[in-house]
């Protein structure tokens, strides 16, 4: 009787029969012990998971002798879902259990982290057993935790089809195999995640540049296998947010984050699941449709995901709304050979470049006219680049002239370039390309000290006793968005002793657009900076006389094209008379740009409009030829004098 190492351990006449048990137990224990090191070995490589799942299940199966040895694992939204399970009748993997919310001891075994024992399943008062195990004729059962790095991430269930009792060893025996089962998990995640982060951007969570291009190669590579393969057109966009930048410097880097995150959940929001979403870097974006069957539905989705992004958001307890400009370009599924995906990319960049030259919340599409035009402008950008290092840039000055006595009450500084080639260049044929491109910023500081410190020295020259001339400096919405900015303006105005109150920044109503939060921050320290402001080419562009009201400006000038209407044109008339009542109303003085004739500035002079700036009165000229010029008109022509 006996087997080997079987020793008797008291005097308990039944000792061979426990002696025989003692030692089967002990024999398990050392295959168990032997079965976890090893499979805990291969966990740790987390080669084939599936295998050394259903192996662990396999070894605590053969050790307890259960009909059924089940992993459940436990997926992110509390689900329960099958992993594998052992026996006659096994669940396929991936089966989705439906525990009882209260009467579960799998999902009690999830909350607590306890094992959970029963020996009569059927008539436990405590619980309701699962009913594919009951079903399937089993009668007892074990269940542990397979614990994750900070929580329950499974069960190991083991089952019977007989009544059986429980002991530690075999909690023992199973806590050990599910301690497997979470290294493996764990692995797995692990690997997981890390594929997950090289293609992912932490931040949106949405694919990178490289999951990005993968994925256009292979939309590309379906385009060479031909149409068999489905409809294989494409459409490549690059988004970039407009005035990102602006809400980064003005209101931080979490609000910026904020905003990405919004953006791209919109824009994911807004396509097809077959398209892919993808942060490229910074505030750009790129979008892969495919298949796609023609150019109108790519524009559509563009169309689409603009109006998404377009929506307000919550930053900081304050609303903001932010647009994109979309470059996009496409390809039909069939016909010539399909391009690069490096061609792609930079059909659609050029286009983006230009939905930005056109403004904000732009979408644009490819063509070749664009290409050339680009390539034209970007030469114009190296140029200019260069001639603010040669010091080819210039400033012409327009007197602005009171209306009742022609007096000459300011300046505006006005950009010239003197191209080596071209000759002298006026700001609309270099100004727009400065404006896209950012080099406008520093361009702008250089105007804005240049102004300063030349109109400073001609009025300690020529003013004495006089009212100071004020300088008016042009600000392009792009400067506005620049937040050195004010810093920028405090400067020039400490370093020139300009008198007081004298810097003017003309901004354009593009750049005051009302409810822009960011915007109206950045009037607002440009004005604690120690400038006035006054509003440019009123009429222009989105405003009616109502926002004025908004506005925190001193005065507005009319642009030329209403002045060009007077006397005769009616609706001209009325614009600027209505203009006139308000600002009235308002306190706002009122500038008149554009006069060429005696008949236009006769009808401001009737209308009580404050002061006009024209050729009639004086073309913009270097300082020098200015200041030898008196401060009252000389007009060309003879004419009655002004009332
Ligand atoms: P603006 O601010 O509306 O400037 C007035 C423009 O009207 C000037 O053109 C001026 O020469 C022109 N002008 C003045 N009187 C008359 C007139 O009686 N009839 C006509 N037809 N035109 C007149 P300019 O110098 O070519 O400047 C064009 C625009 O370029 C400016 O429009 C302004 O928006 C921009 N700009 C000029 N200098 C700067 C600058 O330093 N910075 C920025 N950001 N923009 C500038
Ligand atoms: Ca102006
Ligand atoms: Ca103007």
């Amino acid at each position: 009787m006996g087997g080997e190492g079987d020793r008797p351990v008291d005097g308990d006449v039944s000792w061979p029969l426990r002696g025989r048990r003692r030692v089967g137990r002990l024999r398990r224990r050392v295959d168990l012990a032997e079965a976890v090191a090893e499979l805990s070995q291969r966990a740790l490589r987390a080669d084939e998971p599936d295998a050394l799942l259903r192996e662990s299940l396999q070894v605590a199966v053969e050790l307890t002798g259960a009909d059924y040895g089940t992993a459940v694992r436990r997926l992110p939204d509390g689900r329960l879902r099958v992993a594998h399970e052992l026996g006659p009748q096994p669940l396929p993997p991936g089966t989705i259990l439906q525990p009882h919310r209260e009467r579960s001891y799998l999902l009690r075994v999830v909350s607590t982290g306890q094992p959970f024992l029963s020996s009569d399943l059927a008539n436990d008062p405590h619980v309701s057993p699962p009913e594919p195990l009951l079903s399937r004729g089993v009668v007892s059962g074990i269940a542990v935790p397979v614990r994750g790095a900070h929580e329950v991430s499974g069960v190991l269930g083991l089952h019977f089809h007989r009544r059986r009792r429980f002991g530690r060893h075999d909690v023992a025996a199973a806590s050990a195999l599910a301690s497997v089962v979470a290294t493996a998990w764990q692995q797995v995640e692990q690997r997981e995640r890390l594929a997950h982060l090289a293609l992912h951007d932490p931040l949106t969570e949405l694919p990178n540049r490289v999951l990005f291009l993968d994925r256009l190669e292979q939309a590309l590579a379906q385009q060479v296998a031909g149409p068999q393969n489905g409809p294989g057109g494409l459409a490549v966009m690059l988004i970039d947010l407009d005035d990102f930048k602006g809400v980064n410097d003005g209101l931080g880097h979490a609000a910026g984050d904020h905003l990405l995150r919004v953006a791209a959940q919109r824009l994911q929001a807004a396509v097809r699941p077959e398209d892919t979403v993808a942060r490229l870097g910074g505030d750009e974006f790129g979008v892969l449709c495919h298949p796609v069957p023609d150019e109108a539905t790519a524009l559509r989705l563009a169309r689409r995901m603009l109006v998404a992004v377009r929506r307000p958001v919550e930053v900081e307890g304050s609303s903001l709304t932010v647009s994109a400009s979309f470059g996009l370009t496409s390809r039909a599924g069939t016909g010539t050979a399909p391009p690069t995906a490096g061609t792609l990319l930079g059909e659609a960049d050029i286009a983006l470049y230009r939905a930005k030259d056109r403004g904000r919340g732009q979408v644009q599409l490819y063509d070749e006219r664009l290409q050339r035009s680009t390539r034209r402008r970007r030469q114009l950008e190296s140029e200019l680049q260069a001639a603010l290092e040669r010091g080819e840039l210039r400033l012409h000055y327009q007197p602005v002239r009171r209306t009742r006595d022609l007096q000459t009450v300011g300046v505006e500084a006005l950009l010239r370039w003197q191209h080596p080639t071209r000759g002298l260049l006026l700001p609309d044929d270099f100004v727009p390309t400065a404006e896209q491109t950012g080099l406008l910023v520093p361009i702008g500081t250089w105007v804005l000290n240049t102004a300063c410190r030349q109109v400073s020295q001609w009025q300690a020259r020529s003013l004495r006793g006089a009212d100071p001339l004020w300088l008016s400096v042009n600000v392009s919405p792009r400067q506005l968005d620049d937040t050195r900015l004010p810093d920028a303006v405090a400067a020039a105005l400490r370093e020139t002793s300009l008198s007081e109150g004298s810097l003017v920044l003309e901004l354009t109503e593009t750049a005051l657009m009302p409810g822009d939060a960011t915007r109206r921050e950045a009037l607002l320290r440009l004005r604690n900076s120690g400038a006035q402001l006054f509003l440019d080419d009123f009429g222009t562009g989105f405003s009616s006389l109502t926002h004025l009201t908004e506005l925190p400006v001193q005065a507005v000038k009319v642009d030329k094209s209403f002045v060009a209407g007077l006397p005769t044109n009616r609706r001209s008339a009325a614009v600027v008379s209505s203009l006139m009542t308000l600002s009235d109303e308002l306190g706002l003085a009122v500038i008149a740009e554009g006069v060429e004739t005696y008949e236009q500035l006769d009808a401001l002079q009737e209308m009580h409009c404050q002061s006009v700036q024209g050729f009639l009165l004086d073309h913009p000229q270097a300082l020098p030829h200015l200041e030898t010029r008196s401060r009252t008109a000389q007009l060309r022509e003879p004419r009655r004098l002004p009332l």
